[in-house]
């Protein structure tokens, strides 16, 4: 890239996303980086002081900066990626607002020593608090180097927003991992107070480098998938459903080799391991998906971790699609541990069992499993169950699951009885019974709804305001969580603001949530908040939340339902994707079949 760098006109910088990017250490580290990728280098060092609250230097192999545009670098929308508005549905670089140098530099020592091949010597530059201090020529390597310290010394307030420096250490190597996860080709060394911590050659392939970074026992518990529609491609790696975490912290999404997150490609992964792994846990994936710049737009987030798709849709099915095969081509295998093969038939059989009993959760839980006469081997069902899902799943077969899963049942077509223990709502069809319960089905319709207005179609949620704002003292702790999370909770339909040092104002709560009490819903939020053992992600926070409004807004046990509640009911699960259990991985429903309630009553 020889192109110069040049401050953009006011009409284009308007139109940038712009915003703060330096939020802590591990964001001024994902700007070098980036910055030193773009350069394209293929020899980047990172040395981290005090998990990055000390200081940060990146050193780079790339291109360099002409010592005369060095002062350009670190003002505002000065950039040489993009010279017109268009040009940013163009960009495959990862900057293009010429944003990050000044941010960085306005709240801290910034000391970049650049040279390009063509010039003899480099230049040394020294900007603090946003002033250019001194530019000097000086001898170095060609390439550049950022060595960022006195982190926000110029607004002491926001150093005490950081965590501990155990944790902006975390935030900072989950950055350097998603670098080199994404770019084998690019031999990467971090230096932790002057010890090697990390050290990855230049790799051949994703695999390779995935089973440096996050180790030789992840990578054996992946598969390889890849799929492709239209100018789309999607490729990566995948785990077996052997392999479970309890967070979505291995779901790591690049487009376009942009790491992303996004509730829509959690959402289309999930899909596909429905009932392949248990209720409340989540599988592995890297997924590399690519499309035509024009398609992605990234100019929707400061940092541009969130992008928008112009066709969700396609992404959804195409990323749910790509794992429905790598998974339904798992060779039959042994059953794993105890080294047993599954004998002849016994998928046959177990599936017709399947079929037969309809009595399983989402999460693959076996009910009632006393009753099962004819289950191939003794023993516990469930796991049974488990084990042929994990080790003989036909494409078909795979198929009828996702459709079975969460449609399986067609509420409206069934016929609704009554309620019973004024939870359960009992419904009869042709060929059986099934029990529902109101609350957890409830739940379940309101999660999914929450979640796909935002994911889906980037809305707000519904708000109404108070009448009369409520006040809420809080710990230091709890303060800092809240405004860490206000942006989220506007969303939400949430309105916070700050009133003081420790004090909050509550102005609005979700519409939907206008019969619960303002202040008990804000303080069950910022419990759940608060309970998590480590740092939560925007996504996992806003996860909680989802769950948490879905509990308080869904009707309750011992509540009665009148027919056309429960009308409404049906036809709001037959929408959802994932109607077979509720958010916190409870049954939605239990069907019980008719050949089964006959054996029971020794008829059969
Ligand atoms: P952006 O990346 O959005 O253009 P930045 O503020 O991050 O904005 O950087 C401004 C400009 O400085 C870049 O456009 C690039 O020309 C130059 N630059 C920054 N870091 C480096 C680097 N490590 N190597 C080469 N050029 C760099
Ligand atoms: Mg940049």
């Amino acid at each position: 890239m020889a192109a110069k760098i040049v401050v953009l006109p006011e009409s284009l910088s308007s139109k940038i996303a712009a915003g703060e990017v330096v939020e802590r250490p591990a964001s001024i580290l994902k700007e070098l980086l980036e910055n030193a990728l773009d350069a394209g280098a293929t020899d980047i060092t990172v040395e981290l002081e005090k998990g990055g609250r000390g200081s940060i230097k990146v050193i780079d192999n790339g291109e360099g900066i002409e010592s005369a545009e060095v002062p350009l670098a670190f003002e505002r929308f000065a950039t040489s990626k993009i010279y017109q508005f268009d040009d940013i549905y163009k960009v495959r670089s990862y900057g293009f607002r010429g944003e990050a140098l000044p941010s960085i530099g306005a709240i801290s020592r910034v000391e970049m020593v650049t040279r390009k091949e063509s010039s003899l010597s480099g230049t040394r530059a020294i900007v603090e608090a946003g002033r250019l201090e001194s530019i000097t020529d000086t001898g170095c390597p060609v390439g550049t180097s950022v060595w960022v310290n006195h982190i926000f010394d110029p607004v002491p307030v926001r150093k005490k927003f950081l965590k501990t420096e155990a944790t902006e250490q975390v935030y900072c190597m989950d950055v350097i991992t998603r670098t080199a996860i994404s770019h084998p080709e690019v031999r990467i060394r971090v230096v932790v107070h002057g010890r090697e911590i990390l050290n990855v050659p230049a790799a051949g392939d994703i695999s390779e480098r995935v089973s440096l970074v996050l180790g030789k026992d992840f990578i054996d518990h992946m598969l390889p998938v890849k799929g492709a529609r239209g100018s789309m491609t999607i490729e990566g790696l995948a785990s077996k459903p052997d392999f479970s975490r309890s967070s979505a912290k291995q779901l790591y999404y690049f487009v376009n080799k942009r790491f992303i997150r996004d509730y829509l490609l959690n959402h289309a992964v999930m899909t596909a391991y429905r009932r392949l792994i248990e209720a409340k846990k989540y599988p592995a994936a890297i997924l590399f998906i690519d499309l035509p710049p024009g398609d992605v737009d990234v100019n929707v987030h400061p940092a541009k971790m969130e992008v928008r798709f112009r066709n969700p849709r396609e992404i959804y099915d195409i990323v749910a699609e790509t794992l429905v095969h790598a998974l339904a081509n798992i060779a039959p295998v042994s059953s794993g541990a105890k080294g047993r093969t599954m004998p002849e038939g016994y998928g046959e059989r177990v599936r017709e069992a399947l079929k037969r009993y309809t009595v399983t959760s989402g999460s693959g839980k076996l009910f009632f499993n006393k009753t099962v006469t004819d289950y191939p081997k003794p023993g516990p069902a469930k796991e049974q169950i488990r084990e042929k899902e994990q080790s003989q799943i036909s494409p078909e077969e795979i198929r009828v699951e996702q459709e079975t899963a969460g449609k399986g049942l067609k509420f409206t077509d069934l016929e609704y009885i009554g309620q019973f223990a004024g939870t359960y709502l009992v419904f009869s069809s042709s060929d059986g019974l099934t029990l529902v319960d109101q609350h957890a089905a409830h739940e379940r319709v309101l999660f999914d709804k929450l979640k796909m207005e935002t994911a889906l179609r980037g809305e707000k949620i519904m708000s109404q305001r108070l009448l009369i704002p409520e006040v809420a003292s809080l710990s230091p702790g709890e303060f800092a969580i809240i405004t860490e999370s206000m942006k989220i909770l506007e969303d939400m339909g949430i309105e916070v603001e700050p009133f003081g040092e420790k004090t909050v104002i509550l102005k609005s709560v979700p519409a939907m949530l206008s019969h619960v009490e303002p202040k008990e819903l804000f303080f069950e939020i910022l419990e759940e908040l608060s309970n998590a053992e480590r740092p939560l992600g925007l996504e996992e926070r806003q996860e909680k939340i989802f769950a948490l409004l879905a509990c308080k807004g869904a009707v309750k046990a011992n509540q009665k339902l009148s027919e056309a509640e429960v009308m409404r009911l049906c036809r709001d699960l037959d929408a959802t994707q994932f109607s077979s259990t509720c958010p916190h991985g409870r049954p939605v429903y239990i069907s019980f079949n008719l050949r089964d309630i006959e054996r029971m009553f020794k008829r059969k």
